[in-house]
């Protein structure tokens, strides 16, 4: 487990040294759940600033303490003045701290290039399919329902045609 403690304060000192003024961060959140996303800065009523680090950063061996600092240093300067949006003044900072430090604090940060695979969604598959015997209507259910054990009493809201179950191959 990397030490955020000491890894904010590494960036803090990287961001001192090239001129740059962070806003007041009143606390820092280790998000257990984040899988999508690798850090948020919140604005709070007050100016203050609310920053989530995604713990996969921290737990996961395979990413390096650079790459945890891009993260980090992204959400930090969110926190500087005009700098909520990914654009303008945001850019301009994260562009002065690559070419300063070599990192590549960007927008978005997929996992291959943290050294990790991406996170992806598992969807439910589709298991039911109905199709309206007159005019072909497609219905398609991913659980069991009243509707697809019953199927045989409804009838298509289109064409008023009955419905037939059609073999669903799984993928
Ligand atoms: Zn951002
Ligand atoms: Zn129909």
């Amino acid at each position: 487990m990397k030490d955020l403690e000491r890894l904010i304060k590494n960036c803090m000192e990287e961001l001192e040294a090239a001129g740059l003024k962070p806003g007041q961060i009143r606390a820092w959140r280790v998000n257990e759940r984040a899988l999508s996303r690798w850090g948020q800065c919140r604005r709070n009523a007050d100016g203050t600033y609310n920053i989530e680090i995604a713990k996969r950063l921290l737990t996961d061996p395979r990413i390096t303490d650079e790459a945890c600092k891009e993260t980090i240093l992204h959400e930090i300067l969110h926190t500087c003045p005009g700098c909520m949006k990914h654009t303008g003044q945001w850019k301009q900072y994260a562009e002065l701290l690559n070419a300063r430090y070599g990192y590549h604090i960007k927008r978005v940060t997929k996992g291959e290039e943290k050294g990790v695979e991406n996170y992806e969604v598992k969807s439910r598959p589709v298991k039911y399919i109905f199709t309206c015997e007159v005019c072909g209507a497609v219905i398609r259910r991913k659980r069991e329902s009243k509707f697809t054990r019953n199927y045989r009493q409804y009838r298509c809201g289109r064409c008023g045609g009955r419905f037939q179950r059609a073999t669903v191959t799984i993928r």
